[in-house]
């Protein structure tokens, strides 16, 4: 087995659990490794640390385990029955509701790997060579953990890894023709893995979705950043009066349309096409409540400044002409932008709209995209949900 060593100031994260080492902490010569070989790491007296997936990059190894155990069937088995459990214990699949994340990287200690479940499909998505390499071991923990559950499994790695490992998608068992059905709270959706965005949906917001559900009854809706319409849906189903769905992408706005169909719901929904940042500038219609699920405005901290202001800026727009008494859920999925900063920019919105403003509710990631807590970077997606008096 292939191995390296790290310096001896560097083991301290290692030691406390975290599951990257970057590449200036290692002490060998790395010329020599392949991405995704899988590496053992040992400190400078030669004791064992850790073994993971070695990739030329700045997050150099992706720690697998922190024990002295192989990478193998066996391994593979006991980490995907422990994350399928939990989501069994949360009671995600079931009848009114099938859709959930199954691995959920470094939070189910499996860095590099996301597995989504929709209704019988698992959907693999890899974002490191070594994981990638693994994907036949992952396949068969599938069958195993799910038996009876699991129709088909796709890997789709191709647009997350580096084009140098030329990653190829495709199903490892089964098939299953998309886009398929599923569910979430009761509303159907039609997923597409093949075609859509990451895996297909945004399953993270499912139950800020239901929630939203909650505030909906009779009231006028306008979901910016829509995608594939989950919010609308949920607030069409618990009775909105009438719901705008608002993309910049018309791929997207033609699956919104398509589940809103296949839903009945074409009576009290319209869609459009357009700029979020534009459209919100001056709001056609007054809207009890509106939705802002914008991209990562920052994928790193250099740009962290910028999607403040863009954050700032959106906000303040619907903080302006949102109805008396109106309800936002605004959120943030950029993971460095923290809840505090993203909370104080909303505030800084709300002065800079002059009205006043109350946090209802404090929103994140559900349980089926866990956080380790040897890894705080695993938290990301935040959202308030304020009354606008
Ligand atoms: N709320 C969605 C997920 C949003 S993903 C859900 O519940 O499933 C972000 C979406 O924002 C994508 O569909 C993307 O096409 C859209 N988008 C990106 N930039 C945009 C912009 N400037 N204006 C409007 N939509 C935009």
């Amino acid at each position: 087995m292939k191995s390296i060593q790290i310096h001896k100031h560097k083991i301290n994260s290692i030691e406390r659990k975290h599951p990257w080492i970057f590449s200036g902490a290692i002490k060998s010569d790395v010329t020599e490794l392949l991405d995704g070989d899988v590496v053992s790491v040992f400190d400078n007296k030669n004791n064992f640390l850790a073994r993971g997936h070695f990739q030329h990059a700045t997050i150099s190894v992706r720690v697998l385990t922190f024990d002295d155990v192989e990478l193998n069937q066996e391994f593979f088995n006991n980490k995907i029955a422990n994350a399928v459990e939990l989501r069994k214990k949360l009671n995600l699949i079931r009848k009114d509701s099938n859709i959930c994340r199954l691995v959920h990287g470094e939070g189910d200690s499996l860095p590099g790997l996301i597995i989504d479940f929709y209704n019988g499909v698992a959907v693999i998505q890899c974002h490191s060579i070594g994981m990638y390499n693994s994907v036949e071991l992952i396949g068969e923990s599938l069958k195993n953990a799910l038996k009876k559950e699991l129709k088909a499994v796709y890997s789709k790695s191709s647009d997350t890894l580096p084009q140098r490992a030329e990653g190829k998608d495709g199903y490892l068992f089964g098939e299953c023709e998309t886009p398929h059905n599923a569910l979430e709270h009761g509303v159907k959706l039609q997923i597409d893995w093949i075609n859509g965005q990451k895996t297909g949906f945004f399953i993270d917001q499912r139950e800020n979705r239901f929630l939203l559900g909650k505030y909906s009854k009779g009231k006028k809706v306008l979901n910016t950043f829509c995608y594939s319409g989950g919010f609308s849906l949920l607030a069409l189903q618990e009775g909105a009066s009438l719901v705008h769905s608002l993309d910049s992408s018309k791929k997207a706005i033609a699956l919104t349309d398509a589940n809103v169909e296949l839903n009945q719901f074409e009576q009290k929904h319209k869609s459009i096409v357009a700029d979020a940042m534009d459209y919100m500038k001056n709001l056609e219609e007054d809207y009890d409540i509106i939705v802002l699920d914008p991209p990562a405005f920052a994928k790193h901290r250099d740009k962290r400044h910028k999607a403040i202001q863009g954050y700032k800026r959106l906000n303040a727009h619907a903080i302006r002409q949102i109805k008396p008494g109106g309800i936002l859920f605004t959120f943030s999925c950029s993971q460095v932008v923290d809840k505090f900063l993203f909370t104080n920019t909303v505030i800084a919105a709300a002065i800079e709209a002059g009205r006043n403003v109350r946090i209802l509710e404090q929103l994140h990631q559900p349980a089926d995209h866990p956080i380790n807590v040897f890894h705080p970077e695993g938290e990301y997606l935040k959202g308030l949900v304020l009354q606008v008096d």
